[in-house]
């Protein structure tokens, strides 16, 4: 099983129903991990285990999605790491994205699917119009007690929609996250284009519009870009920084051959990787 995997039988073995069931602290408790809140100098969570019984110290922040986070976060590593003890310099997975150490993505990942497990919040996110909209997943952020930058990367991994979801500052790129069923051949501009609404809210410009059409070349670097259009949606991140929303309301984009030049990489009809072009 994967940890997110293990995660979501987790929740299945409590028969968790609603979100506002998904208590963490009990959660943990019942798999013998205690929880503390204390200040830590240069992390924002510890975990000492031994034997069967562990402490988490989560630093308090505030933010009560940050904190959840940083629990499951720090259960991940208490049921599949276990044996090691942790400081974790971050509890929530858009800093994760950035970092590349495998046991932390792991309980990234544990962590996501036990607060959002896909039986509860896929439904919770379709419940909403068609296209999602920022209001609509900020209220499922708020019914699942997690932070809008968890809960926008969650949407994307359950795939039941055909989004990618990115924040930029205004340097570039930051992390994103696309939903599996979008050709990994889209690949996103690694800083702005000052046609987007992006552009304008991390550079300040009074005329900020938060959502609308855009031509597909003012988000994707691929040539074939300017034939299609994707509905942007934007609105403030971290400081310094916005969360995007980009939905592909053009099917054909999921269908359209690959120019196989690009990075002298190919690509099979689904758009996934297959290797370097001769
Ligand atoms: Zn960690």
């Amino acid at each position: 099983m994967t940890p997110g995997e293990r995660a979501e039988a987790l929740v299945f073995d409590f028969g968790i129903s609603s979100p506002s069931e998904l208590d963490v602290e009990a959660i943990a408790y019942d798999a013998g991990m205690e929880v503390r809140y204390e200040e830590l100098d240069g992390c924002e969570a510890t975990l000492v285990g031994v034997r069967n019984q562990a402490i988490a110290t989560i630093r308090p922040s505030g933010n009560r999605g940050r904190e959840r986070f940083s629990i499951g976060h720090e259960l991940g590593h208490w049921n599949l790491h276990r044996g090691k003890a942790f400081r974790c310099r971050v509890d929530d997975l858009s800093e994760n994205l950035a970092s590349d150490t495998r046991l932390e993505k792991e309980a990234d990942s544990y962590a996501a699917h036990l607060l959002m497990p896909r039986s509860l919040f896929d439904p919770a996110i379709r419940s909403g119009a068609k296209v999602p909209t920022f209001k609509h997943i900020e209220e499922v952020a708020q019914a699942f007690e997690v932070s809008m930058a968890a809960a926008v990367i969650r949407m994307a991994e359950v795939d039941s929609l055909p989004v990618i979801v990115a924040s930029y500052s205004a340097k570039g790129i930051r992390w994103r996250a696309a939903a599996p069923h979008v050709p990994r051949r889209w690949r996103l501009h690694q800083t702005l284009d000052d046609d987007s609404f992006a552009y304008d809210f991390v550079n300040g410009s009074k005329d900020q519009r938060c959502s609308g059409k855009q031509p597909a070349e003012v988000w994707f670097s691929n040539d074939e870009a300017d034939k299609y259009e994707v509905l942007e949606q934007c609105m403030p991140g971290r400081p310094g920084e916005v969360l995007v929303l980009l939905y592909l309301k053009d099917t054909e984009m999921f269908e359209a051959p690959f120019e196989s030049s690009a990075f002298g990489r190919s690509y099979g009809a689904k758009g996934g990787y297959v290797g370097r072009a001769r």
